[in-house]
């Protein structure tokens, strides 16, 4: 490994891991629930108690290696 910029070969290779979450919270709860419950008696509620709570959420981890010259400092 040779740096780009200086040309020397004390090169650390690093390797750097990226988490990235996102996630949406679902915005169902009692009073979805209770509409449901009016509207379509018990199956109703129970569709709304099912979404209760529940989100979705991604974890997305990245790894990339990093290297850096020990010599003047550059990443590439
Ligand atoms: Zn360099």
């Amino acid at each position: 490994m040779i740096c780009p910029k200086c040309g020397s070969n004390n090169v650390l290779s690093k390797a750097v891991s990226e988490t990235t979450t996102e996630g949406k919270t679902k915005g169902f709860g009692c009073i979805k629930a209770c509409l449901g419950y009016l509207i379509f008696s018990i199956p109703g509620i129970l569709c709304g108690l099912c979404g209760m709570g529940k989100g979705r959420t991604r974890t997305t981890t990245t790894t990339k290696v990093v290297n850096i010259c020990q010599n003047c400092g550059h990443h590439f």
